[in-house]
């Protein structure tokens, strides 16, 4: 198996808090990994050491094995960790390919990528029509430009509705099965059930479990885990 990203004992103080604590894990070529854990758990803390956005503290991370520095590794990943933000009155086709100036790729795969997260019949109405199910598919579709290795997605479904919800989960089972590697952070254990492959459960930015989503749930810790659903995990 390819590895995408390996991540040794991953450390991120701020100030007195440890928000990772020497975190582990490996991202293999073509599953879909949840990093699943209740708010304040090191998840988006982790993603954006990843992603070169937050500095690590202690421990290290290579992109594919190391065969490129992460600056050129980045090229290959395509993520949406904030709000999506587009211009309001420019439309969804017009905002894609501004980002494919900007990112220097080519505007001949706009089509093809709003088709996959199904906008394409609505490619010519302004972002600010958008609904915010629409906004996170045009942003799903804006990372997917330049055709990453890699999507990584944080919380991908928060605030929408539960049609938004499905039509995104949909989304993201669609571009995995074409290929490409997934990691998404999630509070939803729910979400990683239906949606991903493998997880890494975080509690208080350390690792809990690492493995296949269907053995967690086989497994005997799993009742632990349900029951903190409750109170959000
Ligand atoms: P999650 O994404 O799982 O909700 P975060 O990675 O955002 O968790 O946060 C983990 C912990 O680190 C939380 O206690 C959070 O308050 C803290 N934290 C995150 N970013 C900062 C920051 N820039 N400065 C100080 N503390 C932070
Ligand atoms: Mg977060």
């Amino acid at each position: 198996m390819e590895n995408i990203l390996t991540i040794n004992n991953l450390t991120k103080k701020f100030g007195y808090l440890t928000a990772v604590k020497d975190l582990s894990f490996t991202i293999q070529k073509g599953n879909v990994y949840g990093i699943l854990g209740p708010n304040g758990s090191g998840k988006s803390t982790t993603l954006g050491i990843v992603l070169n956005v937050v500095n690590k503290t202690n421990g290290d991370f290579h992109w594919f094995d190391g065969s490129v520095d992460t600056h050129d590794a980045l090229k290959k990943v395509g993520a949406i960790i904030e709000r999506p933000n587009f211009y309001p009155y420019m439309t969804a086709e017009q905002n894609l390919k501004l980002v494919c100036k900007i990112k220097g790729v080519s505007t001949e795969k706009v089509e093809e990528k709003l088709d996959v997260v199904g906008l394409l019949d609505r490619k010519d109405s302004k972002f600010k029509t958008y609904s915010l199910g629409m906004k996170q598919r045009l942003a799903i579709a804006s990372a997917l430009l330049n055709d990453p290795e890699i999507l990584i997605l944080d919380e991908p479904t928060n605030g929408l509705d539960p049609q938004g919800i499905h039509q995104i989960r949909q989304i993201i089972k669609d571009i995995a099965s074409d290929g490409t590697t997934i990691l998404l952070a999630s509070h939803l254990l729910d979400e990683v059930e239906k949606v991903c492959s493998h997880v890494v459960v975080l509690r208080k930015g350390e690792k809990l479990y690492s493995g296949r989503v269907d053995e967690m749930i086989n497994s005997h810790g799993f009742f632990e885990l349900k029951t903190e659903k409750q109170s959000e995990l």
